[in-house]
């Protein structure tokens, strides 16, 4: 500590600067650095991370990134807001993609259909709509702000 005083003390005394000066300069261009450093992670940050709602056939879909990951995707009623039902019953009675539906029912607006993916099952109509979220991503067309 004392050899750090002198330090500052010669240098103080060479440049003819203030001793507080050049011993708090240091620990304040650390802190600013830390500051850049912290500055730089955010705006790096893809902005993509906040995109976590958005519109697909008709009902409102949210869901959470881990890394680049899309994680608990589920579908949510547009009037009421309610975790919606799905319903692919019809999937396992037939082989026709055509008539494989996967419908979206709200039990609380009176169980009715609020939208439906054709082509497939619940983990048809998930992997979709997963599809879907990472073509808006891609080509940068998502809306982080769009409020429903
Ligand atoms: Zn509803």
């Amino acid at each position: 500590m004392n050899e750090i005083l002198d330090l500052a003390t010669k240098i103080s005394k060479q440049y003819d600067l203030p001793e507080w000066l050049v011993i708090s300069g240091p620990i304040a261009m650390f802190f600013i650095l830390i500051f850049l450093v912290v500055i730089t992670v955010k705006i790096l940050e893809p902005t993509y991370r906040l995109y976590k709602e958005d519109l697909f056939y008709d009902v409102i879909w949210r869901w959470r990134w881990k890394g680049s990951d899309i994680i608990d995707l589920w579908c949510y009623c547009p009037t009421c807001k309610s975790m919606l039902f799905v319903d692919d019953e019809n999937c396992k009675t037939t082989t026709n993609l055509n008539e494989k539906i996967t419908f979206f029912v709200c039990h609380e607006c009176g169980e009715s259909e609020k939208g439906r993916v054709r082509g497939g099952g619940r983990r048809y109509a998930l992997s979709v709509v997963k599809r879907d979220i990472a073509a808006k991503v891609r080509n940068k067309t998502f809306d982080i702000y769009l409020k429903r």
